[in-house]
């Protein structure tokens, strides 16, 4: 389940065959440039630690990218706070708990230069359709899906995703927290 222990390295596997949409380009955005901004940082750091990453790991996982393009001490002192502060060991010490979708798809819309928010909400169409045929559907499972965002269903066109992936033909979850889609995912590989 979410709270067992994860290995880091198996976060990237994960990113291909498990992670839902928003958090696969999360993922991606990181390890090309090396940097998420804030939005993209809580977002995904938190899914992270949703998924089982202890804070441990999270200094590590943030840092080992993030230092390939500043040094540690640039690191130490402009984000570790907020990773700590993500765990509650900083600021007011509340428990952060990680977006659901409809907070990931109503608040907080990505501007220039970030990779949070929903692709399906957030993502321009033609860029959407080229990414889900990348990703490996096929020109009727990309309609199908379009066909969904098209009328603003965006969960159901991400669960519509997590069928057509997983080749499962119908999904007995409502989908409505990215943290779920890691966990159906996961139990419908096995593993
Ligand atoms: Fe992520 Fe939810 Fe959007 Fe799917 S519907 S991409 S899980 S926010």
């Amino acid at each position: 389940s979410g709270n067992s222990a994860i290995n880091l390295e198996d976060i990237e596997k994960y990113s291909k065959q498990s992670f839902p949409l928003c958090m696969r380009q999360l993922h991606m955005s990181l390890k090309e440039h090396h940097h998420l901004r804030h939005g993209g940082r809580m977002q995904y750091g938190l899914f992270l630690k949703g998924i089982g990453m202890t804070l441990e790991q999270a200094m590590t996982f943030w840092r080992s990218e993030f230092t390939r393009i500043m040094d540690m001490d640039k690191f130490d002192k402009q984000y570790s706070y907020n990773i700590r502060h993500n765990y509650g060991k900083e600021g007011k010490r509340a428990n952060y708990t990680p977006y659901s979708c409809m907070k990931v798809i109503m608040s907080n819309a990505p501007g220039q230069g970030d990779y949070h928010g929903c692709p399906f909400r957030h993502t321009d169409g033609a860029l959407l359709k080229q990414r889900l045929s990348t990703f490996g559907l096929t020109q009727q499972g990309v309609d199908q899906v379009m066909e969904l965002v098209k009328g603003h269903h965006y969960q159901l066109a991400c669960t519509r995703y997590f069928e057509l992936s997983h080749n499962v033909p119908e999904t007995e979850f409502l989908l409505n927290h990215p943290n779920q889609y890691f966990e159906e995912s996961l139990r419908v590989r096995g593993g």
